[in-house]
């Protein structure tokens, strides 16, 4: 309505002008350098609002020309921007699908399209990895830490190929650098955590678990575990430092805090309860292995209570195996200790009752039946059945031992890093994949036979094995 309003005045006032004009056409005369023109007032009027007409269409046209090489170039600097970014994006594609010369090739493009190093340094340095071009995947990661938004995404990279060459301490400081930048990164944490417990830098790897905990990147439980582990480290290290003094105080101390973290942590109980022993204090020794023979009786901890009990004489070693076989009577490992105690003590009739209830069920365990040939060796000098008993053994399933959880490496003594594949705590108490994975010696049990003979009756054919 306003906009009617309007249009009408103008008309009005045009009309109103154009009358006026009409009424009153005055005369203008101009007069110049012997030229005369003679002409009313409208027409003058109508000749200056032509001029200015003509006057702002030049200026328009000028102007339009004046811009147009700008214009043209901000057009063309677009599209390449596009292409860049197609290019990136299909970079970024060939990196997710593995093809690493379709990545350099369109990290390249993108590096010549785009004027944006932080994107395309990262493609780039993800193709070279990915052709196996350390060195240019490192050039490119090192410019990466030169820029702020880019430094974390560089020193990740370059931790990555630090721990790829197998460089521990070089793949440590970069982590600590990654930390810095950003701590509650699971994945830099938990790295950290790695690296230095591989290094042996428990104290460090402690102050890494409390913040793994406190950020909530772990939970309470593993937290505790991994601190049993450090404090049981710690220990040992505390005890190695020195023989007497002091520093044997300190290691009580980090081995009774690893107890308290995890009582089922068998190598701490039996670390304590040896330093507990040989400072005398047998009653505390002997207690903290009923404990935990209580909660999880493992093999390691029989020989620990018989040194805690001072048990050297056969009949006190099958005395004090009684008292802490009665913590769990019924367990297989209660049975297995009483068998081989007794079996020491020539109470061949005892021995054979423990191992025959511990081989009672369908696949009696390996070092049960070699207990069996042994007493049927050394009760009844019965070859034949001895060696029926170690035929039995070799098809057996294997004895449990520690077996690294991340890849199955077997081995006799409990260690915080894996030997091969250096995993933290990665050794669990179970039946390894596979016999042959560790020699009877490493097991702990002693084979009742030479190995040259033993090895001759594994030879034997299965069609010849009689059961029972
Ligand atoms: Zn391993």
């Amino acid at each position: 309505m306003p906009r009617a309003v309007l249009y009408f005045a103008i008309v009005g006032l045009a009309v109103w002008g154009a009358v006026l004009l009409a009424d009153h056409p005055g005369a203008v005369t101009l007069q110049w350098s012997g030229w005369r023109v003679d002409t009313s007032f409208a027409v003058l009027l109508v000749i200056v609002a032509v001029i200015a007409a003509l006057t702002a269409l030049v200026y328009r046209a000028w102007l339009f020309f004046r811009r147009a090489p700008a214009r043209l170039k901000w057009a063309w600097q677009a599209k390449r921007r596009q292409k860049g970014y197609q290019a990136l994006t299909r970079g970024m594609v060939a990196v997710a699908a593995g093809d690493a010369d379709e990545a350099r090739r369109q990290a390249r493009r993108a590096d010549v399209l785009l004027d944006e190093p932080p994107l395309t340094m990262l493609v780039s340095a993800q193709a070279a990895q990915m052709n196996g071009d350390d060195k240019a995947a490192e050039k490119f990661f090192t410019a990466m830490t030169g820029r702020p938004e880019t430094e974390f995404l560089g020193v990740r990279g370059l931790m990555t190929q630090a721990m790829k060459r197998g460089d521990t301490s070089d793949a440590l400081g970069l982590a600590r650098r990654a930390y810095r930048l950003k701590p509650k990164s699971a994945w830099v944490a938990s790295r950290m955590f790695d690296l230095q417990a591989r290094e042996g830098l428990w104290l460090d790897a402690r102050v890494t678990c409390d913040d793994l905990a406190r950020h909530r990147l772990i939970d309470d439980a593993e937290a505790r575990r991994r601190k049993a582990v450090l404090n049981y480290q710690l220990g040992v290290e505390a005890e190695r430092a020195s023989a007497q003094g002091d520093a044997q105080e300190d290691a009580i101390e980090y081995l009774r805090e690893a107890r308290k973290q995890a009582p089922d942590f068998t190598p701490a109980v039996v670390a304590l309860a040896r330093l507990w022993s040989a400072r005398g204090k047998h009653r505390k020794a002997a207690a903290i292995i009923e404990d935990a023979w209580a909660a999880d009786p493992h093999p390691d901890l029989v020989e620990s209570y018989l040194t805690a009990r001072e048990a050297t004489s056969a009949i006190d070693r099958v005395r004090a195996t009684q008292r802490l076989a009665k913590r769990h009577p019924d367990h297989i490992e209660s049975l297995i200790a009483l068998g081989r105690v007794s079996l020491e003590a020539r109470l061949w009739g005892e021995a054979r009752r423990y191992l025959e209830s511990a081989a009672a069920g369908a696949r009696p365990p390996a070092r049960v039946c070699r207990m069996m040939a042994e007493l049927e060796e050394s009760e009844t000098g019965d070859g034949m059945r001895a060696r029926e008993w170690l035929m039995r053994a070799s098809l057996a399933g294997a004895d449990p031992a520690w077996v690294c959880d991340d890849c199955g490496n077997t081995v006799g003594a409990w260690s915080a890093l894996c030997g091969k594949c250096g995993a933290f705590d990665g050794f669990v108490w179970r039946v390894p994949p596979s016999v042959a994975a560790l020699p009877a010696s490493e097991r702990g049990d002693t084979p009742a036979l030479p190995a040259s003979e033993r090895s001759e009756t594994l030879a034997l054919p299965s069609a010849d094995v009689k059961a029972g």
